[in-house]
């Protein structure tokens, strides 16, 4: 099972940290050691005094394949859960600057908390306009729409899958909308995701 991650797919987040809308999407992995499940709280590591929320959609890959044509790849979505990915950006912004991987920044451990519950496609009136948002201590901080993707679920399975086969199994975090920031150890974060049922509670992650 690999993780997959887009950055830089919601141009307001790209503009927030001045950074330029990209014309690929920009792929990065996380080990599977990343994922914290859902109720773990997460313990706010040494190595870093800048650890920053971003709340994403995340895709469960229902099959195998490679080279995943357009007309195909909503085929692989098996199920659509919620996760944050989280990122030490003080060690980012060092990576950045000297051209190195930005993996101790991006995929260290229980960097990826996950929702345990995954909703099927079904679930949703509209795979490429998802709504889900964030809130930190009871205050919405993220509300995204996934209509604002600079690049929706079928390019980045067609993208991606030119790269890494898709396997049963692998995760795809599909980017974050704006309104990302820092962390306090005594936070609590909540994901939630819009459903025709409604807003469901997805994930409640306390730092420690
Ligand atoms: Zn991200």
């Amino acid at each position: 099972m690999k993780i997959l991650c887009i950055g830089r797919n919601y141009a307001a987040h790209a503009a927030e940290l001045g950074n330029d809308r990209p014309d690929k999407p920009m792929v990065f992995m996380k080990p599977g050691s990343a994922i914290l499940p859902n109720n773990k709280p997460f313990y706010y590591p040494e190595f870093s005094k800048d650890i920053h929320y971003e709340v994403e959609l995340v895709v469960k890959i229902s099959k195998n394949g490679r080279h995943v044509e357009p007309a195909f790849a909503m085929d692989y979505v098996e199920s659509i859960g919620l996760g944050l990915d989280l990122t030490a950006r003080d060690l980012q912004q060092i990576c950045k600057e000297k051209g190195h991987p930005w993996e101790i920044a991006k995929a260290f451990d229980n960097s990826a908390p996950l929702s345990a519950d995954f909703h099927p496609p079904e679930a949703f009136a509209d795979l490429n306009d998802i709504e889900f948002s964030l809130e930190k201590n009871g205050q919405e901080v993220q509300h995204g729409h996934s209509r604002n993707m600079i690049f929706p679920l079928t390019e980045l399975i067609c993208y991606t899958s030119q790269f890494f086969r898709m396997q049963k199994g692998d995760l795809l975090f599909t980017g974050t909308p704006e309104g990302v920031g820092a962390l306090q150890v005594g936070d609590e974060l909540v994901g939630y995701l819009y459903t025709k049922d409604g807003k469901k509670e997805m994930f409640r992650t306390r730092i420690k």
